[in-house]
Formats: structure tokens, C-alpha cells, sequence
């Protein structure tokens, strides 16, 4: 079965691309792992975390968008080393929890934000939902890769809610 991408949005930015980075894949199952379209403005939100081959010739698309046809480790990883890990000045461990794990490390994330922040913010109510879907997945509620690909999409729209509240 061809990979399915999950959608990814990198800023709220309404300017057309101008940079396409793909990054082509070693696995059988997919041509790429991902590709992504930026801005001239938002090109610097690259730096070393999207590299691939970059071309202005299928441009034009929305800025900040990425189909990611990685496998579900592998977004998670992205994600924890991308943006939450920097959110929550985590050291940014290679590992990714696990079922129970994995639902008491975001529920974990979500505290140490609103520690920070008194109050829930799109980022912290997003993150709760993605707790929630990993405890659900954990205790069988959802099957496996429906809980994974309904996390990754709670993650995707935390990612996008922290890309514009920090103005990108
Ligand atoms: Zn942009």
C-alpha cells in the first residue's frame, strides 16, 4: 500500500512559495519522505531541520505547507525535535515514548505550558487532544493506526497554532 502523507503546516503565512525542498526516500514503499513549500520571507524557518533538494520551479504553492510521508516514529521525532522539544526546552531525547509512555510524556508538555503560561492556549488545548488520542490508542479504544494518524493530525494543527503565535 502506497504511503499516505499527513498534511503539516509550517506558518499561517499567506504569500505564495517561492523554495519547493523535497526530500526523496530509500524506502520501497515511498518516492519521498517529504515535501515542503516556503516563502522568500520564511525561507530562515528551514535551517538545518528540512533538507532536500530546493527549487523554485513547481512553486507558488502555500507557504509553510509539507506532505510528510514519513513513517509515524519518524513525524513524532520531527515534531518533538522541530518545535515541542524547543517549546518545552526539552533536551531533545532521540527517543520517542510509547502507548502509556507517549500519552503521559504530552500530557507532561501540556502541564509544563500551562505552568508557564496560567492559562490554556490553542497550543496546550491541542496538545491535550493529542494526549487524549494516545491514551485512547494505548488502552485499544482506537486501533493503532487510526490512533497514530489521528495524533499526528492533533499535532499538525499544534504545530500551525505555534508557528502563529509566535508570528510565522
Ligand atoms: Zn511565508
Amino acid at each position: 500500500m502506497p504511503a499516505v502523507p499527513i498534511l503539516r503546516q509550517l506558518t499561517t503565512c499567506s504569500d505564495p512559495s517561492t523554495i519547493v525542498i523535497t526530500h526523496r526516500s530509500r524506502a520501497a514503499d515511498r518516492p519521498l519522505d517529504y515535501r515542503l513549500e516556503i516563502c522568500h520571507r520564511h525561507r530562515w524557518l528551514l535551517g538545518k531541520r528540512w533538507p532536500g533538494r530546493r527549487s523554485s520551479e513547481s512553486a507558488g504553492g502555500r507557504c509553510g505547507a509539507v506532505l510528510d510521508f514519513r513513517p509515524f516514529e519518524t513525524v513524532l521525532k520531527s515534531h518533538q525535535s522541530n518545535w515541542l522539544g524547543l517549546l518545552t526546552a526539552d533536551s531533545g531525547s532521540s527517543t520517542v515514548p510509547r502507548s502509556h509512555a507517549l500519552a503521559a510524556a504530552l500530557h507532561e508538555e501540556v502541564q509544563w505550558l500551562l505552568d508557564c503560561k496560567r492559562k490554556p492556549t490553542g497550543v496546550t488545548v491541542a496538545l491535550h487532544h493529542a494526549a487524549a488520542i494516545a491514551e485512547a490508542t494505548a488502552s485499544g479504544v482506537l486501533p493503532l493506526a487510526e490512533g497514530q494518524r489521528q495524533l499526528l493530525n492533533a499535532l499538525s494543527v499544534a504545530e500551525t497554532l505555534d508557528a502563529a503565535s509566535r508570528g510565522a
